[in-house]
């Protein structure tokens, strides 16, 4: 064996999925908050993947231990149960900041907890990344653009955002952590990354968090209508897990320093995406033998306060920087998440 050839695994540690061997120059000790969520666990996992160290802090208000417990007892992981609103000590190499609950019903369910987990949370990985000199990158959110005004959104626009509205806790909550963030880097020279996430979706996302995608293919597999807001003339474009790791991944590891957008580009209005969603269910249920299994309608539901009318991320940036486009289409993406949701069901725990 030789390090650089970076493909031998733990022989003695069968329970776990095999990891890379690094040699010391290129482990990393990479710290996770928010690593117990649905894109944190797609994260370690990853990470865990290619050899690095990784420390997981999370308070599980909107994450699980079963998320990441297929890590742990593995040598290279821990899990820590923590609220960033409190200061945290440890010696890393790298921070991937992403506590902070991410849906509308969680995070408007205490506005203030959501408020204070995006700034004081914000300050203390950064104080944390100061003292370590460890890179830090931030999960921000297309919610910084609000209900924009320039379509589709790069990067330089500035947004156009309610401060006083029901979505103001995470959308003003997030642009205050993006100047905290860059107050860090001119002030302490902080080594900083901002990747701006798009609605993303895929396996672990919590069932009953209330998004759109896990919202409409639960009720679809129950055969239940989906409950449509406002008409559904509103759009949204939807990015799959593994297209936002991989870019992650590379913003972490890019020299780039000011914000990438990262997110699909096939833009559906949302009434669209509940065909997509409806056809995509059939698709795996007729594969499954499932031949008599209703097509459901939709409920007309009212529109939530300040829903953005439209989103479809500018991903020029991250083309150009990082050398990163989505891969994963709609559709395939769904047919995994449809699997994922259907097994949760067989196995009784949805
Ligand atoms: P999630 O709710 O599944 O994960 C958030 C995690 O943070 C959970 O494990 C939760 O328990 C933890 N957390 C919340 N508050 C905490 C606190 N005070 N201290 C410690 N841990 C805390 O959401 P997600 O979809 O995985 O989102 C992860 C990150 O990505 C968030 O920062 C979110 O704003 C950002 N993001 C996600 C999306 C998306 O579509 N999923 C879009 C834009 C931005
Ligand atoms: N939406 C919907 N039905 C649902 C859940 C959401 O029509 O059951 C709509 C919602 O009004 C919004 C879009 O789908 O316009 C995306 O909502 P989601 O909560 O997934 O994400 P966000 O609004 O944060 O982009």
């Amino acid at each position: 064996f030789h390090p650089d050839t970076h493909s031998i695994s733990y022989t003695t540690l069968s329970r776990f999925p095999p990891v890379k061997l690094l040699p010391p120059s290129k482990r990393k000790r990479v710290l996770v908050t928010g690593g117990a969520g649905f894109v944190g666990s797609h994260l370690v996992d990853r990470l865990m993947l290619l050899g690095h160290e990784v420390t997981v802090l999370d308070n599980f208000f909107t994450g699980s231990r079963t998320n990441v417990s297929h890590w742990v007892g593995h040598p290279n992981f821990e899990l820590v149960r923590h609220d960033v609103v409190e200061p945290f000590m440890i010696e890393c190499d790298q921070i991937y900041h992403l506590a902070c609950p991410a849906s509308p019903p969680h995070y408007q369910s205490n506005p203030v907890k959501t408020i204070k987990t995006s700034f004081l949370g914000t300050l203390n990985m950064l104080g944390l990344a100061k003292r370590t000199k460890a890179r830090f990158l931030i999960s921000s959110t297309s919610e910084v653009y609000g209900d924009p005004e320039v379509h589709p959104q790069p990067e330089t626009y500035w947004g156009n955002v309610n401060p006083i509205g029901v979505r103001a806790c995470y959308d003003e909550g997030k642009r205050v952590a993006e100047t905290l963030t860059y107050g860090f880097h001119h002030q302490d020279g902080v080594d900083v990354r901002v990747a701006r996430i798009f609605n993303t979706y895929g396996p672990r996302m919590n069932p009953s968090d209330g998004r759109v995608v896990s919202n409409f293919i639960v009720q679809a597999l129950r055969g239940e209508d989906l409950t449509l807001y406002g008409g559904g003339k509103q759009t949204r474009s939807f990015q799959y897990i593994h297209d936002l790791i991989d870019g992650l991944i590379a913003c972490m590891n890019s020299d780039f320093i000011e914000p990438i957008n990262l997110g699909n580009n096939e833009e559906f209005t949302i009434e669209e995406f509940a065909d997509v969603v409806r056809d995509v269910v059939e698709k795996v249920q007729k594969e499954d033998g499932v031949e008599n299994a209703k097509r459901v309608g939709v409920k007309d539901m009212n529109m939530p306060k300040d829903d953005p009318q439209q989103r479809k991320p500018d991903t020029t940036r991250a083309k150009e920087v990082l050398d990163w486009q989505p891969r994963w289409t709609v559709r395939m993406g769904l047919e995994e998440m449809v699997r994922y949701y259907k097994a949760k069901m067989a196995e009784g725990s949805l």
